[in-house]
């Protein structure tokens, strides 16, 4: 019954971790999503003058479950997946914004120009909604290729560059909110942050938070 129920909600999706069917709104099976809650790890951390709030702290060679989680949150019709994390992730983050003034969500920048409403969109839009933000969508993409390639390598150190999509100028007096699904080095983030003309009040909101050169423990 359960099973049937899952693929009433989902379609034919597997569980990304293990295969299994019986399927909850986490995108897991029940025993995949006992293991990534186990791993829950919030943070709230300074990080160049901003802060950044996460869910989890990812090691890729830590847990199967929650690197196919994280991988399977990426793929299409997962808007209710979505849906369930950022329920959690404002639990764990209540009160956040408990200031007045006024507060703008973006998500992170868009593959390209064409692109329409991805995974980070997915996750900011439910997330905003639930912490009463006024979402603007994703106002940027990422330049094509070609432009990237015709700069020179030292250019390409200097971070990525983003196009804006519309001609909007950007509020820098309110609280800036960015929402990704993983944060690893922050070069996303700075890009956004150089693009909205550095507010002086900018915060990260991934669902985890790469760790890189960290070693998976061993327990
Ligand atoms: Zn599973």
């Amino acid at each position: 019954m359960e099973i049937l129920f899952s693929v009433l909600r989902f379609g034919l999706v597997s569980c990304p971790s293990c295969g299994g069917y019986g399927v909850q709104d986490s995108l897991l099976c029940r025993e995949c999503e006992d293991e990534v809650f186990r791993l829950l790890n919030p943070q709230v951390e300074s990080f160049e003058g901003w802060t950044v709030r996460s869910l989890f702290s990812w090691n890729p060679g830590e847990s199967n479950a929650l690197s196919a989680l994280l991988l399977g949150l990426k793929g299409r019709y997962r808007k209710k997946a979505w849906r369930f994390w950022a329920e959690v992730f404002s639990r764990h983050h209540f009160g956040a914004l408990g200031e007045n003034g006024p507060i703008f969500s973006i998500s992170a920048p868009l593959r390209s120009r064409k692109s329409l409403g991805d995974h980070a969109s997915h996750w900011m839009e439910a997330v905003s909604e639930l912490h009463a933000m006024s979402f603007r969508g994703s106002p940027f993409h990422k330049a094509t290729r070609g432009v990237q390639r015709k700069k020179s390598l030292e250019d390409r150190r200097g971070g990525l560059r983003l196009v804006k999509k519309t001609e909007e100028t950007f509020e820098k007096d309110g609280l800036w909110v960015l929402g990704d699904d993983i944060m690893t080095t922050g070069e996303t983030a700075r890009a956004v942050h150089r693009a909205l003309g550095r507010p002086l009040r900018f915060e990260v909101w991934c669902l985890a938070r790469r760790r890189i050169g960290s070693r998976p423990v061993d327990v």
